[in-house]
């Protein structure tokens, strides 16, 4: 079956197509302005040697799907004959509050819980809406799937996701924790069993998804147990520009003396803060590296704070599964960055975690990079998150037959 992958953002949009049997990305691309002036569309056929950049005026999401779906049948850089060639489409979507725990073939019931939840992700799930909105109009006979970044999380047992906040929050305003990158976590820890030639059931996982956005997760037996995003994914790690963990009453505090309202202090926590707020120089792991590296203290404070934080939690992490087999590393950060690999396996062998040095020097492939006398393997994937949304994709659609 070949699959149509969107990931809808309120002005962007990536998508690729995928051929499930073998699994082959035929074609990848990104469309940007949507709505605003200099709308292009950027298309990459798997093994042709450029890519071909089309702007034109894309007022809505919908003209931008007609892109999207004209460059993959075009006679030249496209990849399908016709659209009946496509067996379904597969959305990423951000939340499905408590209503989900996998994907879902789509359908009216399935959008009222998508607008009901936009209270929940006010800003992405509105234009995931819209995403597959465009595709029902563009494409009614075809099935649509939606794989939410919430689903793999909603395993945690309520000692996981509640928060000490009146109970009634909860009942009232659903003010628990959700988590994020659930995709992401779900496709490493599979592939990590399989890298192991070991059974799921059977495993302790730790999946670090470092990327500009970061979030880590605990899995027992193929069954999340823990994350550190919460409610939103402000919480947790340090991330590029977000806070993570802070004590809540920073945030009137500051709001006061600096004279913010509370949509400014939010704002600050999520786009000010994290290794760029503590470096003053970038949310860019690159840039903070080569700042430190020539002696900037605020550069090598920032990533000493981020790489405490990430030990924090598999700390934690390894308290609650009272164990683990396996520690993963993925995302930009977790997949390209060696010296932070290094700081954060750094003096763990009285876990059992003991990280070749040798080994780690690689970037962006699947290895393990754990010591050969680790009782706990360390492995590096990169996260896919589309293959993992195609395969969820066929799943369900198979499911209808
Ligand atoms: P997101 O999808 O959350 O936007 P990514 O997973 O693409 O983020 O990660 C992007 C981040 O990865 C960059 O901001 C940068 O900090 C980091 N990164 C990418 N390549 C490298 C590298 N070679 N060394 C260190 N950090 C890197």
């Amino acid at each position: 079956m070949k699959v149509l992958v969107i990931n809808c953002g309120s002005s962007s949009l990536k998508y690729q197509v995928l051929d499930m049997d073998g699994e082959v990305l035929l074609a990848k691309g990104l469309v940007e302005r949507i709505g605003m002036d200099g709308s292009v569309i950027t298309h990459t056929k798997t093994g042709a040697e450029e890519k071909w950049v089309n702007e034109t005026p894309m007022p809505t999401h919908k003209e931008a799907i007609q892109q999207v779906l004209d460059a993959v049948v075009d006679e030249d850089h496209g990849v399908l004959k016709s659209m009946s060639e496509l067996g379904a489409v597969g959305h990423r979507v951000v939340h499905a509050g408590e209503a989900y725990s996998h994907s879902v073939v789509i359908d009216d019931q399935v959008m009222s819980v998508l607008e009901d939840c936009t209270e929940l992700a006010p800003l992405h799930n509105p234009p995931n809406i819209l995403g597959i909105q465009a595709c029902k109009e563009l494409m009614p006979t075809t099935p649509m799937v939606a794989v939410f970044d919430t689903a793999y999380h909603q395993t945690m047992p309520p000692e996981s996701y509640i928060y000490a906040l009146p109970y009634e929050y909860y009942e009232k305003y659903r003010v628990r924790r959700y988590g994020f990158h659930g995709t992401s976590h779900k496709y490493v820890a599979h592939r990590a069993a399989e890298m192991l030639g070991l059974d799921e059931k059977h495993l302790k996982v730790i999946t670090c998804h470092l990327g500009n956005g970061a979030s880590i997760t605990a899995i027992k037996g193929g069954e999340v147990i823990d994350t550190s995003m919460g409610f939103t994914p402000l919480e947790g790690l340090v991330m590029g520009t977000r806070c993570g963990d802070i004590d809540p009453a920073i945030m009137t505090y500051v709001a006061e003396k600096e004279n913010l309202d509370n949509d400014e202090i939010i704002d600050v926590m999520n786009k000010e803060s994290g290794v760029l707020g503590i470096s003053g120089i970038s949310s860019d792991f690159r840039d903070i590296e080569a700042a430190a590296e020539s002696g900037n203290e605020r550069a090598q404070l920032a990533m000493k704070v981020f790489a405490h934080k990430v030990r924090f939690f598999i700390g934690a992490y390894i308290a609650e599964m009272n164990g683990v087999d396996a520690i993963v590393f993925t995302a930009g950060v977790g997949e390209n960055d060696i010296g932070m690999r290094d700081i954060i396996c750094d003096n763990l062998d009285n876990l059992g975690i003991h990280l070749d040095l040798i080994k780690n020097r690689v970037r962006g492939k699947e290895v393990i990079i754990s010591a050969s006398d680790s009782k706990v393997k360390i492995l590096l994937i990169p996260t896919n998150e589309e293959l993992m949304i195609a395969r969820d994709t066929v799943w369900r659609v198979s499911l209808l037959d």
